[in-house]
């Protein structure tokens, strides 16, 4: 019997389409890949440095049994920053997704020239063969292109905090609202900003068909790294890592300037499903800025760290620690020019009303997924590494 068609939103077949999605490696590339392997027929030609996240996609060793997606995915390895291979991709697929982007808050003020970089002038070609071959670009932009909330300047016990209007972010309302130059921690916004900007202005004069992805932070297995066992023992990823790190080495999680800043997390599936209903109704999601999170898993950095201590824990069997956080100040953390956004709530009426998509999983249940998976993934490989002897 034949497999029915799938439809999309408004009740028409989805035609299967080529995508070449530059950043294919990273961490929302690898989830994506992986839907769109298991629950579509499009093909990928996934670009990257890297593909250590999405080697499980690629073709299986000879002797093996093929994927049951064999042939639907391609990595390329190359640097979107001098190959001219790029614009051939591009040119042979139906639509672009552009990931690629330094995004870890520790590059930013200590390496901004390469966020800048990274986020702005590595970008441009990519929206240039799209303008100019007439081809459909979905572009990650970041929730942080809204910088701190109006209600961030008023006095600590002011009422006017309390209105939404002081700090749901919307994204045809809401001010882009960043720091002084020399807190070079906005470098990364304000890239991603400008280059918005610039693919709207490619929408507007030159009839650029575009959306634009601001995810507010999407978290999950694979994302970013441990260091010293699968990155850089002196690097710092984003908070997810960090704090899986400090429970799989049993030390106190650091709570940056106390832990006081607020945050959404989503959950990267929910997220991606957000991205596939992009995908596949160009005709709701072309033109318009789109905010994906979860406004109902709001918590502080600090209640973050008690929650996954409190799941690590159960998840490991280990015992508590006797102090299982430290304060630490963001200069020593992170260094000079760090700021921070003090909090981020996406407002859902834009994306609900042109792509009827809400999250689903709750801050527990996705930390229960996301922190069983890491002690599975790295809990050995830790151990193994505490039990060597010290150098000194
Ligand atoms: P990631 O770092 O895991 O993935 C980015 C990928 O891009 C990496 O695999 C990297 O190797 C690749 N890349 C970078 N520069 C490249 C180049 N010059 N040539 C080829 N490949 C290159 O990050 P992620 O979390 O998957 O984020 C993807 C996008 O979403 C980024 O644009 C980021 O700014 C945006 N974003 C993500 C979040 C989140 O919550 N994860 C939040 C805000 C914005
Ligand atoms: N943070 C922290 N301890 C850490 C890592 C991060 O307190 O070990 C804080 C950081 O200062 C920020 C929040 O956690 O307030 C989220 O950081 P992340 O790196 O995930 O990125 P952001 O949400 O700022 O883009």
């Amino acid at each position: 019997m034949a497999t029915p068609a799938r439809l999309d939103l408004n009740g028409k077949p989805i035609d299967p389409i080529t995508i070449c999605m530059i950043g294919a490696g990273g961490f929302i590339g690898s989830h994506l890949c992986e839907k769109l392997m298991a629950e579509t027929p499009h093909t990928v030609f996934a670009v990257d440095v890297y593909c250590d996240k999405i080697k499980h996609l690629l073709d299986a060793p000879s002797g093996e049994k093929p994927r049951p997606w064999a042939g639907r995915i391609q990595f390329h390895r190359l640097n979107i920053k001098n190959d001219s291979r790029l614009e051939g991709l591009i040119k042979m697929s139906d639509l672009t997704i552009n990931l690629a982007a330094i995004c870890t808050p520790a590059d930013y003020n200590t390496r901004p020239l390469d966020t800048i970089y990274s986020n702005f002038i590595d970008a441009l070609p990519v929206v240039r063969y799209c303008s100019e071959n007439g081809k459909r670009l979905i572009h990650f932009s970041t929730c942080e292109v809204y910088g701190k909330t109006i209600g961030s300047f008023l006095p600590k016990d002011h009422p006017l905090r309390e209105e939404p209007e002081f700090y749901v972010l919307k994204e045809d309302i809401s001010p882009c609202i960043f720091g002084s130059i020399d807190k070079q921690r906005w470098s990364y916004a304000c890239a991603k900003q400008l280059i918005e900007r610039l693919i709207y202005a490619e929408g507007a004069e030159n009839g650029l068909e575009f959306t634009i992805v601001r995810p507010f932070n999407w978290i999950g297995p694979r994302m970013d790294f441990i260091p010293g066992v699968d990155g850089p023992s002196e690097g710092v990823p984003r908070v997810l890592a960090c704090f899986s790190n400090n429970l799989l080495r049993r030390e106190p999680l650091k709570l940056v300037d106390g832990g006081q800043s607020q945050r959404t997390f989503v959950y990267i599936k929910d997220a991606i499903e957000a991205v596939l209903l992009m995908i596949e109704n160009p005709e709701r999601a072309n033109g318009h800025i789109f905010n994906v999170g979860n406004p109902n898993n709001e918590v502080t950095v600090k209640q973050l760290a008690e929650l996954m201590t409190e799941v690590y824990l159960k998840v490991s069997g280990e015992p508590p620690l006797d102090e299982p956080t430290v304060d630490v100040s963001s200069k020593v953390f992170y260094g000079e020019g760090y700021d921070d956004s003090d909090r981020r709530i996406p407002d859902m009426t834009i994306i609900n009303r042109q792509l009827g998509w809400s999250p689903k999983t709750s801050l527990h249940d996705l930390l229960q997924y996301t922190l069983t998976y890491q002690h599975k993934t790295y809990a050995e490989a830790i151990k193994r590494e505490l039990a060597k002897p010290s150098a000194t």
